[in-house]
């Protein structure tokens, strides 16, 4: 039995989610006609209170087509230094949008609005115009950190009096209301636009969405078409994404218990320097200067376990749909025979 921890984007659909692709009912969605498209754009509005939604192929396009709506060629965006957005997506700000990014020093991929205030340009020619600050929640490179709410709250005030956007990448969402019981909508006021992986934790093969108002989403649906995002007959994706909303949400808890429980398991091996606290379901570890990630990773791939590497000598692990009960117990007896010797 192999154990994939390399990321919660692994798993496979589930027999009710196949079920539920196989009887959907399909049209061309380009023509805005697919019933199923449409009906996941609709609960997903609904879900976060905000007026529209549009379903994208990648959490990258989600991203993308947010920052390009929102920035002209020779804005600035604001955000941390390990966001997906800067890191993970090809350089797209500047490649798609023609935008600068001003990188923030944030605790685990979280910045402060104090932060935010200090690093607006001034509105002189000299200066790139500061338009958009993006956060990541939960964090990714953070290792499933996730933001208060009352710093969100910080950080909308100074966009505000700056005349700034703010969009939320979103990919983990869910992941971080699970922990903060925060209900959705209220989460989404302080968002011109939020971006949300279905592919992740909740277990959908394809899609992601973004989330925000009718002028929003119109501009979104036309760089959608730009970036060759538009489907045909999108429904039987868009049907793994609506069974995933409505059965894979709850479920969120037990990878975040299964992902602390390995937390715990990793901290007493001697190899292992130091577990970064784990709040969701990502498990990220530093390893002592005497055996480096790829190191450890091959140890683990012998004995049947997958990780990915986050550095020389840090490792990720991250929970999901696909791992099961039996397989944190394999887990503990695998690593426990190997590495407590
Ligand atoms: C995975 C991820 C994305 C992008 O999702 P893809 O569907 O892989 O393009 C965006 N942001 C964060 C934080 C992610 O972890």
């Amino acid at each position: 039995m192999t154990i994939d921890l390399r990321s919660d984007t692994i798993t496979r659909p589930t027999q009710g989610m196949l079920e539920a692709m196989f009887a959907a009912k399909v049209g061309d969605d380009v023509f805005g006609e697919d019933p199923t498209v449409n009906a996941l754009e609709i609960k997903a509005a609904q879900i976060f209170g905000k007026e529209a939604a549009l379903y994208t192929p990648s959490g990258t396009m989600a991203n993308q087509i947010a920052i390009k709506v929102h920035t002209h060629a020779g804005d600035e965006v604001i955000c941390d230094q390990t966001a997906h957005i800067y890191n993970f997506e090809g350089g797209g700000i500047a490649l798609n949008s023609g935008a600068s990014v001003r990188l923030l020093k944030g605790d685990r991929g979280c910045i402060k609005a104090e932060e935010v205030a200090e690093n607006i340009n001034p509105t002189e020619f000299h200066y790139a115009r500061t338009k958009l600050v993006a956060l990541e929640n939960t964090t990714n490179k953070g290792g499933g950190a996730y933001y208060e709410f009352a710093e969100i709250e910080k950080i909308k005030e100074v966009c505000l009096k700056n005349n700034l956007k703010l969009h939320v990448d979103g990919a983990r969402i869910f992941n971080a209301l699970t922990e903060t019981e925060q209900n959705p909508a209220d989460f989404a006021k302080p968002f011109d636009s939020i971006s949300v992986c279905l592919s992740k934790g909740l277990g959908a093969p394809i899609g992601s969405l973004i989330i925000g108002d009718n002028d929003f989403i119109t501009d979104a649906r036309r760089f959608r078409k730009v970036f060759g995002g538009a489907m045909r007959q999108a429904g039987y994706i868009a049907a793994a994404g609506i069974y995933a909303l409505d059965n894979h949400i709850e479920r969120l808890a037990q990878d975040h218990l299964n992902a602390r429980i390995i937390g715990d398991i990793l901290s007493i091996l001697p190899q292992v320097k130091h577990v970064l606290p784990v709040h969701t379901n990502i498990v990220i570890f530093n390893l002592k200067d005497n055996i480096t990630s790829a190191e450890f990773l091959r140890k683990l791939k012998e004995i049947g376990i997958l990780g990915s590497s986050f550095g020389k000598y840090t490792v990720r692990l991250v929970t999901h749909l696909d791992f099961s009960t039996e397989m944190l117990n394999e887990f503990e007896k695998r690593i426990k025979a190997t590495f407590c010797k």
